[in-house]
């Protein structure tokens, strides 16, 4: 788990360990802070036997099954797209009867806002009156997706990014040298999505968009709008994100009309970019013609 979550962890445990802890949890806030790992170790305490002020013991057998993989009360319920009806029922007949273990039993749902109506409906009535000893653990980066139904079932926790220090340090202490405050801004302040672009060898990052857009800014004629905004159709939207952060900066520093122009030029990409079918590439050539302004 990481740092970030070690108060809010200490208050579900402590709440968990004086039975005030309610049993259907939503975990929510940005992609790339880490929700998961949060909601696991909560899991992995709720599983075992002897849990303490620390978290999961690491010792009784529970905490062993579930080490191995093999718990038979935690249950992880994944899809590839969408969650559907019967992925749900299935997790929510092994909820039903008594823990094998005798312990708790778990649900966790990872992605809760890929399920469908049919499948947040069948969930409800399991997060209205669990069976014995059960928890569910939903998390999602997008609540506005999920029916207000389930929402208003759960104890909602927003997950708030950590600070621009705490990220820095976990990505120094990862190795990510090169991660500054303006790289991390470029991925939404969220340190999981820059270490995954940088070191899970992601082609197109913003090292190489920024290497480029500064090189279209001397007029290197190799990196001209023509080549870049082939090069980067595929990510078309993300490098007019960044284009926009990057107008938005150089306006905060200098007050200059040509950037104001900048920005909105990459909003209005933005925004025809959504639309399907655009030739992505021409939209690119556009905005880039602009930056050279
Ligand atoms: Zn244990």
């Amino acid at each position: 788990m990481y740092t970030w979550f070690t108060d809010l962890y200490a208050s579900l445990l402590s709440r968990y360990l004086a039975r005030k802890l309610h049993h259907g949890l939503l975990f929510s806030g940005a992609k790339g802070i880490g929700k998961f790992s949060l909601a696991e170790q909560l899991s992995h305490t709720l599983l075992c036997k002897q849990p303490t002020v620390d978290g999961p013991c690491g010792h009784c057998q529970s905490c062993h099954l579930r080490a191995a993989g093999n718990h038979p009360d935690y249950h992880i319920l994944e899809s590839e797209k969408q969650l559907g009806v019967d992925k749900i029922r299935e997790g929510i007949a092994k909820l039903s009867g008594t823990a094998q273990m005798g312990g708790n039993k778990v649900l966790l749902i990872p992605k809760a806002d890929t399920m469908t109506e049919a499948a947040a409906n069948a969930l409800l009535k399991t997060l209205e009156e669990p069976t014995a000893n059960t928890y569910l653990v939903l998390i999602t980066d997008s609540i506005n997706k999920l029916m207000p139904t389930v929402l208003s079932r759960c104890e909602k926790h927003v997950l708030p990014l950590p600070s621009i220090q705490q990220s820095l340090n976990y990505l120094h202490e990862k190795g990510v040298k090169e991660a500054d405050e303006a790289l991390l801004g470029a991925y939404g302040n969220a340190p999981l999505r820059l270490e995954e672009a940088l070191e899970g060898g992601d082609e197109f990052n913003y090292r190489v968009f920024s290497d480029g857009m500064q090189a279209l800014l001397v007029s290197d004629p190799k990196m001209q709008p023509q080549n870049l905004s082939s090069k980067w159709q595929d990510d078309a939207i993300q490098v007019a994100l960044w284009c926009q952060l990057q107008a938005q900066q150089n306006y905060i520093q200098h007050q200059s009309p040509r950037y104001y122009a900048h920005y909105s030029a990459c909003v209005e990409a933005v925004r025809t970019l959504q639309h399907p079918g655009v030739n992505k590439s021409m939209v690119l050539f556009g905005l880039l013609k602009t930056f050279q302004r």
